[in-house]
């Protein structure tokens, strides 16, 4: 009863996981473009860092990585699969000793979006928050300005659907603030 169980699921093979010294650790730069590549749960055209969720990235005196982490709001349910998902980035490429911080003064605006992070919606079909206001300034499709709002609830909590009067296309606008 105590043989190991047999299932031959084989072995994932590591990439770029980094075995060795403890002593080469990347540079927060490195960090910053790893961490580019771990996508926001809700929305995985984009980066959890277009979206300005990752505050700070930085190395304590005693060799842990301390990300600083600010949720988009409060009591976001996506919230926690980004802790995690950050974490499961970093350790998968040999980071072990990961502190995360999460931060919520100042809180997180749509201003925190970067520009790759609005291009890579709108080439999404989802329209990105408009600075100036609770709605969307165009169609992500055609670039029209004539919108109108069809639901104030889209797919998940940060979206509201909406729908343009021009190509008469659906889509999706990033409304949380
Ligand atoms: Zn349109």
């Amino acid at each position: 009863m105590s043989g190991p169980s047999s299932s031959s699921t084989g072995t994932v093979p590591d990439t770029g996981t980094v075995t060795g010294t403890d002593n080469t650790r990347p540079d927060t730069a490195t960090i910053w473009a790893w961490l580019d590549d771990v996508p926001d749960p809700e929305i995985p055209v984009i980066s959890v860092v277009d979206l300005g969720i990752v505050r700070d990235v930085s190395w304590t005196e005693d060799e842990r990585l301390l990300v600083t982490l600010t949720p988009t709001y409060s009591g976001c349910p996506a919230t926690a699969v980004i802790a995690l998902d950050v974490e499961t980035a970093l350790k998968q490429r040999g980071v072990e000793a990961v502190e995360l911080r999460t931060q919520l003064a100042p809180p997180w605006t749509t201003d925190w979006l970067n520009d790759k992070g609005r291009d890579r919606l709108r080439a999404y079909g989802i329209a990105p928050p408009n600075p100036q206001g609770g709605v969307p300034d165009a169609c992500p499709h055609c670039h029209s300005t004539r919108v109108s709002r069809v639901s104030q609830f889209g797919s998940t909590p940060c979206k509201a659907q909406w729908r343009c009067d021009s190509c008469l296309e659906p889509f999706d606008y990033f409304k949380c603030l």
